[in-house]
């Protein structure tokens, strides 16, 4: 099996112990590492990755104007619209059989509360820990290739090819940062207290590696 798993592209861990996929949260401020740690998760356990910011973004067109403003200016859109959004991914196939990485979702004690009601089954939620101060450099540095997708800092060593058609995100802006933080400290407690004991407290400050080892230590103890 771990050797199908294997040429599948999944890692060595895609359940819990008693043999139910993985039903995995992570959340954390703006640019906390989040990214980069659910790459690893994906590639690792072979979850499903479900970033409602992605899902957000590549449905701006049909969600209308209001929504791409609100994202725009660090805002949280409407639940309903959210809570439809993931409870339709949710159900499809690949979750069934893969299980689930959600990626800033829930955001508010209201989403978490349906997901919750629904009966999502969480197993595990990460919690990614940033000072603030530590966020506003990190945001104000962020960089995105658009032809990969990939997210990288000024600072990087990259390729010019890469440095020169890299971007910045909209919302990536201090003053923006600013509402997206009000709102992530405004909710993440009540969030949390939602999922009491599956809630895992990592320090995102350290060196991505060792976000990922610890994270690992976590998910396998699942
Ligand atoms: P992110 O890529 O996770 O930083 O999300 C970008 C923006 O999408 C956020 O600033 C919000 O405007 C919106 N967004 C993403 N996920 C949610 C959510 N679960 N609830 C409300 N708004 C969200």
């Amino acid at each position: 099996m771990d050797y199908l798993k294997s040429k599948l592209g999944f890692g060595s861990k895609a359940t819990t112990k008693s043999g139910k996929p993985l039903g995995i949260i992570i959340a954390g401020p703006p640019a906390s590492g989040k990214g980069t740690q659910c790459a690893n998760i994906a590639k690792e356990f072979g979850v499903v990755h479900i970033s409602t910011g992605d899902m957000l973004r590549a449905a701006k067109e049909d969600v209308g104007s209001d929504i791409g403003a609100i994202m725009n200016n660090g805002g949280l859109v409407p639940d309903e619209l959210v809570v439809g959004l993931v409870e339709q991914r949710l159900q499809k196939g690949d979750v069934k059989t893969r299980g689930f990485l959600l990626d800033g979702f829930p955001r508010t004690k209201a989403q978490a509360v349906v997901l919750k009601n629904v009966g999502v089954e969480i197993d595990v939620v990460i919690l990614l820990e940033v000072p603030d101060e530590k966020l506003v450099a990190r945001v104000l540095g962020r960089r995105i290739d658009p032809v990969t997708q990939k997210t990288y800092n000024v600072n990087d060593d990259v390729p010019k090819e890469v440095s020169d058609r890299w971007e910045q995100r909209g919302d990536d802006t201090e003053d923006k940062l600013k509402n997206r933080l009000g709102e992530y400290h405004k909710n993440i407690t009540p969030i949390t207290e939602e999922f009491g004991e599956q809630v895992r407290k990592i320090d995102g400050d350290m060196a991505p590696a060792d976000v990922w080892k610890q994270i690992q230590t976590e998910l396998r103890k699942v």
